[in-house]
């Protein structure tokens, strides 16, 4: 095991860090530190930005881009097919340099070029409408092999003020609706068009993902958020000749009665709910919601339940990496933050539930925006620690690696 380099002055660079752990490769570390650190783009990037061919639109339930302001790039691909998820960041104090040099798309950082991008390509249902007249690529957002539907665009736990304090969904939402107009729920019939139109690309896409925020309801809690999945999980299903299409819900915890009715009523394959922080203490200060509805030990517990209908490796939860080191009660070291989460994570995968980490920005519009993020090199020691956890308990990546979400760090580590 690597030491954190915390005792040093400073937390090692990118460059320090890719010659201190030779085994992970480059793609990685730098993916991790560019959505650590953001980016930005020259004005000569901008000009190889095809509104033709490249996605300069998207619309999910934590950002939009290209809405009405100026088009960027979505997101980042690196030469290895690492997919960057680079998102807006108002906010990067001091952010990558996307530029264009000698013909090249490069990656740079203070003039430095380290590695060629490609902007994601724009599919082909991208520009059509929906027989309601809606843009496909509002209803659908496309990965570089994945299709994102959000069939309800507002979390309740933020109702009163207990939304978890890294997330930006409801200041989102907010905005969106106000200058956008964006509507809180879909159309389950416009995801139906929107996912006929998309697979008829050959060789585009691998799956549907879909995910909202939390609807808590009056009565047995997330009862109504079930009936929403049902019925879109449904529409999307007629898509498919198979009983089972390929498919991922990053939902609630369901209790064990739910995961059932929506296991036997719609073709759903596979399981997420993301505890986001694993540790008890941390977790009832960073998600106060979730903290009393329904608690982290009956989080983690339906977790489980979800492994019994699901089957091993097609149920997984995800975590908000780094965030558990935010201050003033967070980790007081990233030594203790690392040790904690994979001690955790190692419990959860000896019941056969696989955790995955996305990289914690403090991103505008949620309560953690002033925070900093750990070093790099936390980030990096996770990917790896998730990785060899998984490895040691045989547990499958499939339903959320590089290809079929590529935001994991510790995925994109599991295909070599
Ligand atoms: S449950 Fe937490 S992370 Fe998920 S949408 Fe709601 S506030 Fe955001």
């Amino acid at each position: 095991m690597h030491a954190l380099s915390e005792s040093s002055l400073r937390p090692l660079s990118y460059r320090e860090v890719v010659a201190k752990y030779p085994e992970v490769p480059h793609f990685i570390i730098l993916k991790i530190d560019v959505q650590r650190r953001g980016v930005t783009y020259t004005e000569a990037a901008l000009t190889q930005a095809d509104p033709a061919r490249h996605m300069l639109q998207a619309r999910s339930i934590f950002h939009s881009i290209g809405e009405k302001e100026s088009l960027v790039p979505v997101s980042l691909l690196l030469r290895d097919g690492t997919s960057i998820l680079s998102g807006p960041r108002p906010n990067a104090t001091d952010p990558y340099v996307v530029d264009f040099i000698d013909g090249r798309l490069v990656l740079t950082d203070h003039g430095e070029v380290l590695e060629e991008v490609e902007y994601w390509l724009k599919p082909d249902f991208y520009d059509r409408l929906t027989s309601s007249g809606k843009p496909m690529w509002q209803v659908a957002t496309p990965r570089p092999q994945r299709l994102d539907i959000n069939p309800y665009a507002y979390c309740h736990y933020w109702d009163d003020g207990k939304g978890c304090k890294y997330c930006n969904i409801a200041a989102h939402y907010n905005k969106e609706r106000r200058l956008n107009n964006k509507p809180l729920r879909l159309d389950p019939r416009d995801a139906y068009e929107s996912v006929r139109e998309a697979i008829r690309q050959p060789g585009r896409f691998l799956t549907v993902g879909m995910t909202c925020g939390s609807i808590l309801g009056d009565g047995e809690l997330f009862a109504e958020e079930v009936d929403i999945y049902i019925e879109t999980l449904q529409a999307i299903g007629e898509n498919f000749t198979t009983r089972r299409f390929p498919s991922q819900l990053v939902a609630s915890a369901f209790s064990l009665e739910q995961l059932q009715r929506i296991h036997e009523q719609t073709g759903l394959l596979t399981y997420t709910s993301d505890i986001e922080v694993l540790d008890e203490e941390k977790f009832n200060w960073i998600c106060p919601g979730k903290a009393v509805r329904p608690g982290y030990r009956e989080w983690k517990r339906r977790l489980v339940d979800a492994v019994g209908i699901f089957g091993r490796g097609y149920v997984n939860t995800g975590i908000v990496g780094g965030v558990e080191t935010a201050k003033p009660h967070g980790f007081a070291t990233e030594e203790d933050g690392l040790r904690a989460t994979l001690e955790e994570a190692e419990d959860l995968a000896s019941k056969g539930v696989s955790t995955v980490y996305c990289v914690w920005v403090p991103i505008t519009g949620s309560v953690f925006h002033k925070q900093q993020a750990p070093s790099l090199e936390y980030f990096v020691r996770l990917a790896q620690g998730l990785d060899s956890i998984r490895r040691y308990y045989g547990l499958l990546v499939d339903m959320d690696n590089y290809r079929i979400c590529g935001n994991h760090p510790d995925t994109d580590l599991s295909r070599i």
